[in-house]
């Protein structure tokens, strides 16, 4: 069997529902997954309250991604087996969905201001269950409106750092992430090494307490693998992997099982689930 350890539903900016999500897990076999939605708890929260986690096939992992605060970077931490109900946490994160609000009106004007014939609701048309508005829903938005051929594409022309349309909003730092998912029990991975685009930020980042690096991601070639398993294995980091699945069709991968790893791996992060 295999395993996928990062995944979006439609609490953020994947497509599906958390239900949704684990019964395409089921049917592509897997065996470990993680839900890792940005900056939210809410469709794992979702999923216990409904009383909808299986006990088995697939173990499902509660998880999150942050993204972290840096001038030029994108760095992305993932927290596993995270205590979903801590105050703190849930607080935090209270703080962080707003700014995302109130970053995404200002996104919005911006591109009416560019010209694009675009409104606060055709963006929330994409937005699923998520209070964590996210670029991705912009993007979306505009290729529906016919502005663009591809999400890639609105991205490269307006909403990447440095382009017309593009907000910042108010970020944790990285030792606050660490330190928050510790205070919730979880596990700290540093995500998609290789994105960060500098294997100084890479190791910088770890040395203020990272437990995890994500090794296998679709965008890391042999090479790129081989560099980020010797990395974790020098600083006695847990190795994890995922395929970072939003169920966006014209996005890699489009369907889960297509990108796992071994269920060595992704065992190492399941503690039996608290009942609640
Ligand atoms: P945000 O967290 O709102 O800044 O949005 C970032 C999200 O947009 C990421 O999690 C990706 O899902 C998506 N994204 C970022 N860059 C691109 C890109 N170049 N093409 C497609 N999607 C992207
Ligand atoms: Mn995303
Ligand atoms: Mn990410
Ligand atoms: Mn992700």
């Amino acid at each position: 069997m295999a395993s996928d350890l990062h995944m979006h539903t439609n609490y953020s900016d994947g497509v599906l529902s958390p239900e949704d999500l684990i019964d395409a897990a089921r049917n592509a076999k897997l065996r470990y997954i993680a839900i890792t939605d940005h900056d939210t708890v809410d469709g794992v929260m979702h999923l216990y309250e409904s009383n909808l986690i299986p006990s088995r096939n697939p173990y499902v992992i509660p998880g999150i991604e942050f993204s972290a605060h840096h001038p030029e970077r994108s760095i992305h931490i993932l927290g596993y087996n995270i205590d979903i109900y801590n105050r703190v946490l849930r607080d935090t994160l209270n703080e962080v969905v707003e700014a995302r609000w109130s970053r995404f009106s200002q996104m919005v004007e911006k591109l009416q201001q560019l010209g694009y014939a675009i409104t606060e609701a055709d963006v929330l048309r994409f937005a699923g269950e998520s209070k964590a508005i996210s670029r991705s829903h912009v993007a979306q938005a505009m290729v529906a409106k016919g502005f663009f051929p591809t999400v890639s594409k609105v991205f490269d022309e307006v909403l990447e750092k440095g382009k017309p349309a593009y907000v910042h909003h108010y970020r944790l730092e990285v030792e606050e992430i660490i330190s928050l998912i510790h205070e919730t029990g979880g596990i700290a991975v540093l995500a998609h090494p290789k994105l960060i685009g500098d294997d100084d930020i890479v190791k910088s980042v770890i040395q203020q307490g990272i437990d995890g690096l994500e090794v296998f991601y679709p965008q890391h070639d042999q090479e790129d693998t081989e560099r980020y398993m010797e990395l974790a294995k020098s600083y006695n980091l847990l190795m994890s992997g995922g395929s970072d699945f939003h169920g966006i069709p014209s996005r890699f991968p489009n369907e889960l099982g297509i990108f796992t790893i071994e269920d060595s791996y992704a065992e190492k992060f399941y503690q039996e689930i608290k009942q609640l």
